[in-house]
C-alpha cells in the first residue's frame, strides 16, 4: 500500500475534521496531524483489509480455508487463562499481563491504552502508559468508543521507537495505514476482538433499557451463554439472556460505524485476546505472525492453556435470528431464559460459537450498510465477509 508523503498531503477544512461523518468511529486518528492521511487511512472510507494483512503479517487470507476466513491470517489459536487472574480485568487480564511484561523485559519503551476519566468510569481516556502502574489502571473495557489514536502525536514527540498498541479493529486499520510515518523501530499490536460498541450516550440507553440498577454497573460482557452478564459495584451478577434484550429500543443504540464493522476479530493485530471461541471462563488467543507469538511467550509461565474445540452447528439459529433482529422482536422474558437454556445445552460452542456471533454480525451489518450506504456496500465489505454472509438468506 503506498501513501502519499505526509508534506504533499492536502491539509482538510475544519468542516471535515471527521471524513467519514456518522461512520465515523472516533478512532482518534483526525484528532493528530496524520488527519492528512485520513482519506487512505480511515477504516470506513478506504476498507483495505486485505492489503493490510498482505503488509502485516506477509499474506491475506486465504478464502479456501474456513478458520482463515472466519478468525483471519493465523498461525494458532488457543484457549487460555491466568494462572492468577488480575482482579478488576475484563476477563483473566492476560492482555494487560503481556502489556507489562512488554514494557518491562524492555521490548517497547510505551503502551498505548486506554483508561478511564476520574469522574465516569466508561468515560475512555487514552494514554501512553510507561509503567505497571498505569496499564493495571486501563485494565477492563471502556464499552464505548474510544480515540486511542489520539495520542499519536504524543508518541512522536517523546521520541518513542519501540511501542506497543492495544487497540479495537477500526483502530488498527488506520494505525497500520499510517504505520510507516510513525518514526517507529518496532510496532507491536495486541488487540482485542470487537462489536455492537456505542456513544457514551448510547452506553447509557443500552444501561438503562437493560439493567436492573444502571448506576451501579462497572462491567458487562455479551457471554456464551447468551446471556449479558452485568457485574454490580456490590460484587452482585445480573444475567439477563440475549433473547430478552429490548431489541426494538436497542436497535439505534450502537454506533453506526459499529453497525457497519465487518473487523470483528481484529484482523491487523499481531495477536488477539478475546473470550468467544474459547469455553467459557477462559480466554481464546489467536496468533497472527511471529511479533504476536513473540508477544504470548513472554506469559507462557502465566498462563494455563487448552486447545481449542468447536461443537454444534450454528447456521440455523443464525438464519432464523435475522428475520428477527430484522423486525425488532423482543420475546417475553420467560420465554427468553428457556430459549437461552435451550440453545446453551444444544447450541454451538467453541469455535462454533464464535461463527455464530460473526455469523449474525455480519448479516446484520451487511444489511444496514446495503439500506443505509449502498453506494459503499461493494468497497467496504471486505471479501471474508462477504463469503460469510453469502451463505444465509437476507431480506431486502
Ligand atoms: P484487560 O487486562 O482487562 O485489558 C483490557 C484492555 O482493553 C486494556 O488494555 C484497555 O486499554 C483496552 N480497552 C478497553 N476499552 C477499550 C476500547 N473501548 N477500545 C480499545 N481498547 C480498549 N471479545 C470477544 O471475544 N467478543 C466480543 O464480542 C468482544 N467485544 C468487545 C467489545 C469492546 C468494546 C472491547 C473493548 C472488547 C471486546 N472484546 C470482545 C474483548 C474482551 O471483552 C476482552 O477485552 C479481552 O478478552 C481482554 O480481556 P483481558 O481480561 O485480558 O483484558
Ligand atoms: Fe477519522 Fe478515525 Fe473517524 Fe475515520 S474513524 S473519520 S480516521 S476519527
Ligand atoms: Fe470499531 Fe468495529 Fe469495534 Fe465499532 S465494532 S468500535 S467500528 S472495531
Amino acid at each position: 500500500m503506498t501513501l502519499a508523503p505526509h508534506k504533499k498531503a492536502k491539509a482538510l477544512k475544519p468542516s471535515s475534521r471527521r471524513p467519514a461523518k456518522e461512520l465515523c468511529s472516533e478512532c482518534g486518528l483526525c484528532d493528530t496531524h496524520y488527519i492528512h492521511y485520513v482519506k487512505e487511512a480511515c477504516a470506513f472510507i478506504h476498507q483495505q483489509i486485505p492489503a493490510l494483512e498482505e503488509q502485516t503479517h506477509g499474506r491475506s487470507r486465504d478464502l479456501d480455508n474456513s478458520d482463515d476466513v472466519y478468525f483471519g491470517v493465523n498461525q494458532g489459536m488457543t484457549a487460555a487463562r491466568k494462572i492468577e487472574p488480575i482482579a478488576g480485568a475484563q476477563w483473566t487480564g492476560i492482555v494487560s499481563t503481556i502489556a507489562i511484561q512488554m514494557l518491562e523485559s524492555g521490548k517497547v519503551e510505551g503502551v498505548v491504552c486506554v483508561q478511564n476519566t476520574e469522574e465516569d468510569r466508561f468515560q475512555p481516556k487514552p494514554i501512553i502508559a510507561r509503567s505497571r502502574e498505569e496499564i493495571l489502571a486501563a485494565r477492563v473495557n471502556k464499552p464505548t468508543l474510544s480515540p486511542n489514536l489520539s495520542v499519536l502525536e504524543q508518541v512522536e514527540q517523546s521520541g518513542m521507537k519501540r511501542l506497543l498498541v492495544i487497540g479495537v479493529g477500526c483502530q488498527i486499520q488506520a494505525l497500520r495505514a499510517v504505520e510507516k510515518q510513525l518514526g517507529l523501530e518496532k510496532l507491536y499490536v495486541l488487540g482485542t476482538p470487537c462489536t455492537d460498541n456505542v456513544t457514551r450516550a448510547g452506553l447509557q440507553t443500552f444501561l438503562e433499557t437493560t439493567s436492573r440498577s444502571p448506576e451501579t454497573v462497572v462491567y458487562y460482557e455479551f457471554m456464551q451463554d447468551f446471556q449479558v452478564h452485568f457485574k454490580h459495584e456490590d460484587g452482585s451478577t445480573e444475567l439477563v439472556p440475549f433473547f430478552g434484550l429490548k431489541t426494538n429500543k436497542l436497535k439505534d443504540v450502537f454506533a453506526p460505524s459499529c453497525l457497519s464493522c465487518f473487523d470483528y476479530v481484529n484482523s491487523l493485530a499481531d495477536l488477539v485476546v478475546g473470550y468467544m471461541g474459547a469455553p467459557f471462563g477462559w480466554q481464546w488467543i489467536v496468533v497472527r505472525n511471529d511479533r504476536g507469538q513473540e508477544m504470548l511467550d513472554l506469559v507462557d509461565e502465566q498462563i494455563e492453556t487448552q486447545p481449542v474445540m468447536s461443537a454444534g452447528d450454528r447456521k440455523n439459529a443464525v438464519q432464523q435470528s435475522i428475520p428477527a433482529y430484522d423486525k425488532a422482536v423482543t420475546l417475553p422474558m420467560w420465554a427468553a431464559k428457556l430459549m437461552g437454556v435451550v440453545i446453551e445445552k444444544i447450541g454451538p460452542k467453541g469455535l462454533e460459537y464464535a461463527r455464530f456471533s460473526i455469523d449474525s454480525h455480519f448479516t446484520r451489518n451487511y444489511l444496514y450498510v446495503k439500506r443505509n450506504h449502498p453506494e459503499k456496500l461493494d468497497q467496504h465489505v471486505p471479501p471474508h465477509a462477504k463469503q460469510i454472509v453469502s451463505q444465509y438468506k437476507l431480506p431486502d
